[in-house]
Parts: C-alpha cells; sequence; structure tokens
C-alpha cells in the first residue's frame, strides 16, 4: 500500500485552475520532493490531500484510505506544516504546542522539548512576537512532534537561516530512516536534489514528470561546451546558448548525429558533451512548447 496515492485528482476554484488531473504514488517510507514554481498548484495538491478542500473531480488516498470520507482517519497518521501559519495571538509556543498535542490526545512534551532545543526555538516566546523563521519553528514542532507516519510539508524551508534549514532535514532524515514518509512541496531545485530519493515536477497544475532523481535527469539532452567556432543555426534542439569569445556552451536534445556534422564542419578545438545538470533539466522541463522560463 502506497502512503499516498492519486489519480485524476483534479481541482478547479471556479474557473481558475487549481490542479488538473494529478496521478502520483508516493511509496511508505519514501523521501519524496514535490517541485515547481509558485502558482504551479502545489499548496493546492497538499490542502486536497488534507481534506482542506474538497476535489473537483479525482480520488486521493493516504495509506489505503479516502482523503474525503476517512479524513479524520487520515489525519491522525499525518503531520502537516502549511507554507503560511497563523497562530492565536498572544499564545506562548509552548501553549500551541500542548494545545496541538492535546487536540491529538498524545503527550509529546518530551518529544517537542528535544525539538525547539534543536530547532533553537524558545518556547517561553510569544507565537505573534517571533520573527517569520520563529514561527516556522514552531509550526514545524507542531507538525513533528507527535511522530506521524506521514509528514507533508508545504515549502517548509522559507524564512528558515542556512544552518537550521540544515538541523530541519537531518531531522527529517532521521524521521526517515525510521520509516516515516515524507512529502516535501519546494521551489528550490537544490533543496529537492540533495534530500530526496524520488521527486514529481509540477507545472502549470499538472505533473510533467516523476521518478527517482536519477530518472529525472535523464531526459536524453546533453550539456554541450565548445572551446571554437560551430555554426549552430541548421540545427533544432540547441536552448540555452551562450557564446564567449572561447567558445559556445548549450543545452542540445536534437539529434547526435546533427550536432557531430555541424562540429565536424566547425573550427573545434575541443568538445565536452556530458549528462546535464538538474537545473539544465528543469529548463527542459519548464521551457518546453510555450516559450515560459
Ligand atoms: P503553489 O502552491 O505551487 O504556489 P497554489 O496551489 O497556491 O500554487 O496555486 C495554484 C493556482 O490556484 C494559482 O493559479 C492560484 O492563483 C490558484 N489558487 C490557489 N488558491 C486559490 C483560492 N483559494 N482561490 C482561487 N484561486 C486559488
Amino acid at each position: 500500500m502506497d502512503a499516498i496515492r492519486t489519480s485524476g485528482l483534479t481541482k478547479y476554484y471556479g474557473r481558475t485552475r487549481g490542479v488538473e488531473h494529478i496521478d502520483l504514488a508516493v511509496g511508505q517510507g519514501d523521501f519524496f520532493g514535490f517541485i515547481g514554481p509558485n502558482g504551479a498548484g502545489k499548496s493546492t495538491f497538499i490542502r486536497t490531500l488534507l481534506g482542506l478542500i474538497r476535489p473537483s473531480s479525482g480520488q486521493g488516498e493516504i495509506f489505503g484510505l479516502d482523503v474525503t470520507k476517512d479524513r479524520e482517519k487520515v489525519l491522525k497518521r499525518v503531520g502537516y506544516l502549511p507554507s503560511e501559519t497563523a497562530f492565536w495571538p498572544g499564545m506562548r509556543v509552548k501553549d500551541i504546542l500542548k494545545l496541538s498535542a492535546d487536540l491529538r490526545r498524545k503527550d509529546c512534551g518530551a518529544v517537542a522539548g528535544q525539538l525547539c532545543e534543536r530547532l533553537r526555538l524558545d518556547a517561553g516566546r510569544k507565537a505573534d512576537e517571533l520573527s517569520l523563521g520563529g514561527r516556522k519553528k514552531a509550526a514545524i514542532v507542531c507538525a513533528l512532534q507527535h511522530e506521524p507516519d506521514l509528514l507533508i510539508l508545504d515549502e517548509p524551508t522559507s524564512g528558515l537561516d542556512p544552518l537550521i534549514q540544515r538541523e530541519f532535514f537531518a531531522l527529517l532524515r532521521e524521521r526517515s530512516d525510521r520509516g516515516a514518509t515524507i512529502f516535501l512541496s519546494s521551489h528550490i531545485l537544490s533543496e529537492v536534489q540533495q534530500n530526496c530519493a524520488h521527486a514529481a515536477i509540477i507545472r502549470d497544475g499538472s505533473v510533467i514528470a516523476s521518478g527517482s532523481m536519477q530518472d529525472l535527469a535523464r531526459t536524453g539532452a546533453r550539456r554541450v561546451s565548445v572551446l571554437g567556432r560551430v555554426e549552430l543555426d541548421a540545427l533544432s534542439g540547441v536552448r540555452d546558448l551562450q557564446t564567449t569569445s572561447a567558445g559556445l556552451d548549450f543545452l542540445y536534445s536534437g539529434d547526435m548525429r546533427e550536432l557531430l556534422t555541424a562540429l565536424a564542419g566547425g573550427d573545434v578545438r575541443d568538445v565536452t558533451i556530458s549528462e546535464p545538470a538538474l537545473e539544465d533539466v528543469f529548463l527542459h522541463y519548464y521551457g518546453k512548447g510555450d516559450g515560459k522560463p
């Protein structure tokens, strides 16, 4: 049984597209990245999964339970970090954490204490007096303190300074090693690349690619660096072309024989053809078709 499985999951806000026909499976114990630019539909997908908004069509399951019909049971097994956090005014962090634990009928005091210490969060402070990063930390502790089987984290690192981000990912890896499933949405490619085993790329409300991080990097495109001069006008499949006085560099997804013919006809002193970096892969996915970045 998968931790998350959706089929044809679609959400429209009136006539505005939230997400469209998302088929996604996340295995138990996976560390999964959900990556896409702002407005792509990440939060909509997550909020539909949590039963916070109803899908317009399609289904979602968490641990085999329907996210709409079995919402209460689903939420018992999930820790959720929303992209934006709002707390009751005037409450101290420790009271918020206690209230959140009480709602789950669990004593989470010891774990909460450890989490606050590791994230350097002063639980005695009033939440609405904290910085953005401080409020984010409080929300992280709320999501993690009951040690859920599935963590759904929507843009968790925004507002956290780099040292705390590192500690946060160390915490997530420990949870993952102990069997928890982690689903993390992000628009920051490097953090998904460094931490996730699998990922899905979402664009304009649809998943345009998913798989292991290695598979996602295999697009067939190649990064080509040429020392010298070569005529590229006749080639199709050249992207991200950069020229310098010494040569040129581009991403190539066309016919390899045509590229080699062009290189052979040029004034080329050296050439490197390599696997593209994940940034290039993104350019490949996001640059498709309509000229959008
Ligand atoms: P992301 O989390 O990737 O930034 P969102 O899921 O927030 O993307 O947004 C996806 C699309 O749905 C956007 O076009 C956004 O404007 C729209 N949208 C999100 N929430 C609402 C809402 N409550 N009402 C109307 N449109 C919304």
